[in-house]
């Protein structure tokens, strides 16, 4: 038999307020956080419909997954090839 116990990760917090989620866009600083589901981050796919990046709906910037910018501004490439 397992012994019921409290998980050590349950914490009690007060939450009279409510936690506010920044996720600014890295290159415009406009805020990307929609809600607790959603982002307003438009993600990129390839062509086997898997998420590769995302962009930023205020100023067109592109990032990949791991937020490394790929376009600027949505024109030009940062310089890939030399
Ligand atoms: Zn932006």
């Amino acid at each position: 038999m397992e012994n019921q116990r409290l998980s050590p990760m349950q914490k009690k917090t007060k939450t009279t307020k409510k936690q506010k989620i920044v996720d600014p866009c890295p290159i415009c600083s406009q805020e990307l956080h929609l809600n607790h589901e959603f982002t307003q981050r438009v993600g990129l796919l390839d062509n086997y419909d898997e998420v590769v990046g995302w962009l930023c709906p205020h100023c067109r910037s592109e990032f990949d997954i791991d937020d490394h910018l790929t376009k600027f501004l949505g024109e030009g490439n940062i310089r890939g090839e030399a």
